[in-house]
């Protein structure tokens, strides 16, 4: 952290500065210009910043150049993470697509889509079991059946299943029944879930928040590395802006930012961040453009009759269609399928 002096600070003001980080057990290290007196501070971050030296007479701006996290980090691991998942990998070239409906709602719709899904090339299939919905009258979700079913629709087409984990107390259920779970966007800072599965050795997807800032959502994952669990997928679902068109706004200079500055694979769900399904053709091609490792798309057999998020969801043959479109773009970015045939 840097504490930059206001120009001409008297010696008073920078002393009561240099005296409070000493108290706080932090170590000032001083540059002093002409006009101008810069403090570097080495210490306890949280300490440190808890000073709130920006406040004190004399004190111009204080930069903080600590990060709160570390362990997601391309200084710390400069090489991509590459997660395998079954026969499903993700990360470092591998390039994943995970494809199914919004909520399981029956077996005939679960194993038809993961047939279709896996037919024309999804790397994973997803399916939600315990619904995160705004209004608490909404289908909530068909939970330990959902899962079954999802978890039979994987194993019939031999591929790993994603599924959301909406609370701490189900998070061992999910796991017996799902390879990845999911971290929805309304949880990105649930921090007692965030830890508890950070103990478990299950992939996470972990979903932006919907008003989180880049940093938050490298925070929550720092939660999840800090615990031990290294495998870790971010997704980027779009954030909430002014636009009410589109359901969200798809950030993408975030993605882009996201694989500058982490190692961990880096997707991005069109579906969630336009809410349209004539949008999510463009989008998922502007994604994997801007250097996403993959692509979250909801399916189903019959959008219309969804019990959720159908306006979005694109038929099987749109899906195929759109694998079909995106091979070559996937190639270009130097990247794979993420799957062993
Ligand atoms: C979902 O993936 O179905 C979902 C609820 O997503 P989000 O948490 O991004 O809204
Ligand atoms: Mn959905």
């Amino acid at each position: 952290m840097l504490v930059v002096m206001r120009d001409h600070a008297s010696q008073e003001s920078i002393d009561h500065v240099v005296d409070l980080l000493r108290e706080a057990g932090a170590e000032a290290h001083m540059s002093t210009g002409e006009v101008k007196t810069i403090i570097g501070v080495v210490g306890e971050r949280e300490i440190v910043y808890a000073l709130e030296l920006e406040g004190l007479p004399g004190v111009q701006e204080v930069i903080r150049v600590l990060k709160p996290f570390k362990l997601v980090t391309r200084e710390f691991q400069p090489e991509d993470t590459v997660i395998r998942i079954g026969r499903s990998f993700v990360g470092g070239g591998a390039f994943a697509v995970i494809a199914g409906p919004c909520s399981i709602e029956s077996e005939e719709q679960m194993l038809g889509v993961a047939r279709d899904a896996a037919a024309a090339g999804a790397t994973l299939i997803r399916g939600g079991a315990y619904k995160p919905r705004s209004s608490p009258y909404a289908f909530q979700g068909m939970g330990l059946e959902g899962l079954k079913l999802l978890r039979a629709a994987g194993d019939s087409v031999d591929l790993p299943v994603v599924t959301e984990v909406l609370d701490v107390r189900d998070a061992e259920t999910v796991a017996q029944w799902a390879d990845v779970l999911q971290v929805g966007a309304r949880n990105m800072q649930n921090f007692m879930l965030l830890e508890e599965l950070g103990r478990m050795r299950k992939p996470i997807l972990l979903k932006r928040g919907l008003a989180a800032t880049i940093e938050e959502t490298l925070s929550a994952a720092e939660y999840l590395l800090k615990g031990g669990n290294r495998d870790v997928i971010l997704c980027e679902r779009g954030v909430r802006t002014f636009e009410t068109y589109t359901r969200n706004t798809l950030d993408l200079a975030a993605v882009a930012a996201f694989k500058q500055l982490t190692h961990l694979p880096v997707i991005a769900d069109p579906s969630h961040a336009t809410g349209r399904r004539d949008l999510i053709v463009p989008m998922s091609r502007a994604s994997i453009t801007a250097g996403a490792d993959g692509l979250m798309i909801e399916v189903h057999p019959q959008p219309e009759r969804a019990k959720c998020d159908g306006p979005q969801s694109l038929t099987p043959a749109d899906f195929s269609a759109l694998m079909d479109g995106i091979r070559p773009l996937i190639a270009l970015e130097g990247k794979h399928l993420g799957v062993d045939l």
